[in-house]
């Protein structure tokens, strides 16, 4: 109700100008007389609590001219933030057709209508305002960003390129967008060539990127290409070691399809030192206790966790106990303790967005959450890796 009031204040203020005229044509005394009985009905609709009603009709009276010009762009942009969007394009609609406005109040309103278009979901009137306003040097930047966000809704990947790579052009920063847009069109080729030829154009723009590194890897390893497979996956360790966990089964397969047992144990001695991570320390427990001993295993897993504290080591480690422990009542209590255990790391979330702290068991690239790229890793630390 307050907006409303604020509302009122140019359109009063319009009210008295017009009423104060000493000499006041007959044209003008009919004009009057109609501005006098809106501005009545206005007052009563919102009397009677029907603010809707008011709101449009105080809108109709408020001629765009210099003083009122404020008004209409905030106006515009109250509504449009509180989800009243048919109010904003109205009022946005209505500058872009006044021929007393600059040329470039009139662009402004263009952009404005767009966003609006943009927030109804009136996708295909949003992109032609934008796309016409992206080439307007003050507009560009905006129209782009937002362009971006309309094309991410509609998931029109090439064109999100297109626009993404104009952003690059001038942000470098834009790279890491770019590169996350071509694996997002990789991901949907049927083709294996398309998808690949993707995936490297999003390793071209952003050289470090994990999800194409992944993916390429699992490509490769299921074409038979082993050895080409597992250096990209190792190259994850320097690249992201938040995300080398998820490259540790492949690795494993591409390891053991090339006999090369000792090259795996060196390469996950290598992920625990310089990356934390329980998912190596458990293989490498795995393999100590298939070469060495089961109480070899559990002393190098009583040491990672005591370098690494986490519940997955924790029941790696109760495994262990329950392995060496002779059949009777303390083994019945281990299993009973480590199937809790299980039970919690089952409820756990996995992989956690470090932009906005959205949480889930699916590793996803675009926060379903805060709609930010890149953001969401694997968890870390007790509950985690
Ligand atoms: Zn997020």
């Amino acid at each position: 109700m307050l907006e409303l009031l604020f509302l009122l204040l140019p359109v009063a203020a319009a009210y008295g100008w017009f009423m104060g005229r000493n000499s006041v044509r007959n044209e003008d005394r009919r004009e009057q007389e109609e501005f006098s009985r809106q501005y009545v009905t206005g007052l009563n609709l919102l009397l009677s609590d029907q603010p809707d009603k008011a709101v449009d009709l105080f809108i109709q009276l408020l001629d765009v001219d210099t003083d009122t010009l404020e008004t209409h762009w905030t106006l515009g942009k109250l509504f449009r933030r509180r989800g009243e969007v048919d109010r904003a394009i109205k009022i946005h609609q209505n500058l872009t057709s006044r021929p007393t406005i600059s040329e470039r109040q009139r662009r402004l309103a263009m952009f404005e209508l767009g966003l609006d278009y943009l927030a109804a979901g009136i996708f295909d009137r949003a992109e032609e305002m934008l796309v016409a306003m992206q080439n307007d040097k003050e507009f560009a930047e905006p129209c782009q960003r937002y362009l971006l966000e309309l094309y991410e809704s509609t998931h029109e990947w090439d064109k999100a390129i297109k626009v993404a790579l104009k952003l690059a052009r001038h942000d470098a920063s834009a790279e890491p967008l770019v590169a996350q847009l071509y694996c997002e069109l990789a991901s949907l080729q049927d083709d294996p060539e398309y998808s690949e030829k993707y995936y490297q154009k999003a390793r071209k723009h952003e050289p470090d990127n994990v999800r194409a590194a992944l993916a390429l890897g699992r490509m490769w390893y299921e074409q038979g290409a082993h050895s080409k497979a597992q250096k990209i996956l190792t190259g994850i360790l320097d690249a992201d070691p938040a995300f080398i966990s998820e490259a540790l089964p492949i690795l494993q397969a591409c390891y053991e399809s090339q006999n090369d047992d000792a090259g795996f144990i060196q390469f996950l001695h290598k992920c625990v030192s310089e990356a934390n991570s329980t998912t190596a320390a458990m293989l490498l427990s795995e393999a100590i206790a298939k070469t060495s001993s089961i109480e070899e295993a559990e002393q190098f897993m009583q040491s990672a966790l005591l370098r690494n504290p986490t519940m997955k080591g924790f029941h790696q480690l109760m495994d262990f106990h329950i392995r060496a422990a002779d059949v009777g009542r303390a083994r019945d209590s281990l299993q009973m303790l480590q199937r809790l255990v299980q039970h919690q790391l089952q409820q756990r979330p996995k992989y956690r967005c470090r932009h906005c702290g959205f949480a889930g068991s699916t590793l996803y690239w675009h926060c379903p959450s805060c709609r930010v790229w890149g953001e969401i890793k694997p968890i870390t630390g007790l509950d985690g890796d």
